[in-house]
């Protein structure tokens, strides 16, 4: 296996791909996959079928896992970098994107388990420094936010700070005392969010949730010539809403019209990747939606991002899948 750091450079926007396996109903229904990756960075559609309305495509990104890679690889090959540069004073986001069903959810809390063990590690590896861990949590459904930390469902307000940037007002901020509060912590959200699916059945696939952890470290005793004596960076873990109605209203040019039903936040998400891997010169739209506009000091300068795609491998969800490729494409 090629690793991504191969050759030494440092990728700002790293962006992968992973096919989820069948599940029992699709193999119930007699799906079958017609995906296959040729390499660590190529996945193609082979359309072997006889289904003439779909092509048969190859798609190249930073990195494919196919339905055999466990979260643990996904982890290891497509995000630890990029969350650990946190730990070193960097800012960094990793993002699920995919429709709803194509394993974002699965992926993104194993990832997220995986990173705290990481930073855990890093931290008692380094004694010379004293760290201090924050954490907080929210949820944008059709561009309100809440506190996935409160139980109440209080919309909260976004504003420019002049000192601190973009701020969600009243938003809690837990210090984090250990690894197992910080796992209390992370399950609570998750449990948050389940309340949220049931309440309001398109909730879950229709909201963006984002889980932010603040490491701040200082050196226990000051050398004098240490130029790191004190860091200060985010680690974003970013669950997106599903990518369906995204691209049914590209696809359909309504999105206009039907600006209510469409995802704005993904919509500029969109935009803003596209930019930023382009380079950094001219406008980047990041107040368009409340989602860049909260991630935006975590995207900008030398943040670090990472983008796991994830598709379905069902016939049924092929169109889906297509348009999920075309925007890891896109994204690099
Ligand atoms: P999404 O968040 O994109 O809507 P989920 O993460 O909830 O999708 O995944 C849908 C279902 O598929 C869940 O039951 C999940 O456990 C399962 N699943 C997703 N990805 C995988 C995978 N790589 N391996 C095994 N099961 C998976
Ligand atoms: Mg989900």
């Amino acid at each position: 296996i090629v690793s991504i750091e191969g050759g030494g450079k440092e990728e700002k926007m790293l962006v992968s791909v992973r096919l989820r396996p069948l599940n029992s109903m699709e193999i119930a229904r007699n799906e079958f996959s017609d995906w296959e990756c040729i390499s660590n960075t190529t996945i193609i559609y082979r359309n072997s079928g006889a289904d003439r309305s779909v092509m048969p495509s190859t798609y190249t990104v930073d990195r494919v896992f196919g339905c055999e890679c466990t979260t643990m690889q996904v982890y290891e090959e497509a995000a630890k970098e990029v969350v650990l540069s946190v730990v070193h004073g960097v800012n960094s986001s990793v993002f699920a994107y995919g429709q709803t069903s194509s394993g974002k959810t699965y992926t993104m809390n194993g990832i997220t388990e995986c990173s705290v063990a990481d930073i855990y590690d890093y931290i008692e590896r380094h004694e010379e420094r004293e760290f201090v861990l924050k954490f907080s949590a929210i949820e944008i459904y059709n561009e309100t936010v809440r506190d996935l930390l409160g139980t109440d469902i209080i919309p909260l307000r976004v504003r420019d700070d002049p000192e601190r940037g973009t701020i969600v007002e009243k938003l809690r901020e837990e210090t984090v005392r250990d690894e197992d509060h910080l796992k209390t912590l992370l399950s609570f959200c998750q449990a948050q969010r389940k309340i949220g699916e049931t309440c309001l059945n398109e909730m879950s696939s229709r909201s963006h949730q984002i889980l932010r952890l603040t490491i701040e470290s200082c050196v226990r005793r000051f050398s004098g010539k240490d130029s790191f004596s004190s860091l200060s960076a985010s680690v974003n873990f970013i669950d997106l809403a599903g990518s369906e109605r995204l691209s049914h209203a590209l696809s359909d040019g309504t999105r206009l019209k039907e600006g209510c039903h469409i995802n704005r936040s993904l919509l500029t998400l969109g935009t803003v990747i596209r930019k930023l891997s382009k380079g950094r010169n001219g406008h980047i739209p990041y107040r368009d939606s409340k989602l860049t506009r909260i991630l935006q000091s975590s995207l900008r300068g030398n943040a670090r991002t990472a983008i796991i795609c994830t598709i379905s491998p069902a016939q049924s969800h092929i169109e889906q899948s297509k348009n999920t490729l075309l925007f890891a494409t896109r994204a690099r």
